[in-house]
């Protein structure tokens, strides 16, 4: 049976201070990121086990539990990479060139962005994702882990707007902390996330107008005679 795993962190629990404190990182990786592993563990294995015994009756709860875990699993496992002790700044090339057409520039992404991760009520994150039927960029808020997101997007950059990611550290005072994330962002990951997200092809043909083309995959001969994917 499939398992997930909690990844190791790429960084020591100390590198991204001061923005976050070894302790925030220690307990946010090692306790509350494993607990959402050990959560959609635990969901597929009831989940066999129904099958088994031709059990349907709790289905709506372990399919709520297996969302829940299992996007809070993917959801940390991209935070955690897009932070680096030598991040911030801007990113450059096509990503940079993205942000421009879709949000009028950098300054405008990081207003949207952490607008979005800071309006939640409750728990939840703010997303930058790849839009795949539009080509383009936009924002998610989510709520807890797996509520509010657009199907078929592709998260690119997380922030963790849940208490846990900076309560011990900054206390009630969030927005500061969504500042601080601005000075660990590793762009050449967010970068290459939208590289291979833009490989992706939902299938879906007619249904979205004034699409981004997509760029051609690498390697790919450039053949007039054939419409760039998703615009046939
Ligand atoms: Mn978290």
């Amino acid at each position: 049976m499939t398992r997930y795993t909690l990844p190791e962190l790429p960084y020591d629990y100390a590198a991204l201070e001061p923005h976050i404190s070894a302790r925030i990182v220690e307990l946010h990786h090692d306790r509350h990121h494993k607990a959402y592993v050990d959560g959609a563990n635990r969901a597929i294995e009831q989940l066999a086990k129904a099958r088994e015994n031709q059990d349907v009756s709790h289905i709506g709860a372990l399919e709520q539990a297996l969302a829940f875990n299992v996007s809070g699993h993917v959801l940390h496992s991209i935070f955690w990479q897009n932070l680096t002790p030598h991040g911030g700044g801007e990113p450059d090339g096509a990503l940079a060139e993205a942000i421009r057409r879709d949000f009028g520039g950098f300054a405008g992404m990081r207003a949207q962005l952490t607008a979005a991760a800071s309006t939640i009520m409750g728990a939840g994150w703010g997303a930058l994702v790849y839009e795949p039927l539009s080509g383009r960029l936009a924002t998610a808020q989510i709520h807890d882990h797996q509520s509010g997101g657009l199907q078929s997007s592709v998260p690119l950059l997380v922030i963790d707007a849940w208490e846990h990611a900076y309560y011990l550290q900054y206390e009630n005072e969030k927005k500061p902390f969504f500042e601080a994330l601005w000075n660990l962002w590793n762009w050449p990951d967010v970068a290459a996330r939208f590289e291979a997200a833009q490989r992706l092809d939902p299938e879906l043909r007619k249904v979205v107008e004034g699409a981004s083309p997509r760029p051609a995959p690498a390697g790919a001969r450039l053949n007039a005679d054939t419409p760039p994917a998703g615009r046939a």
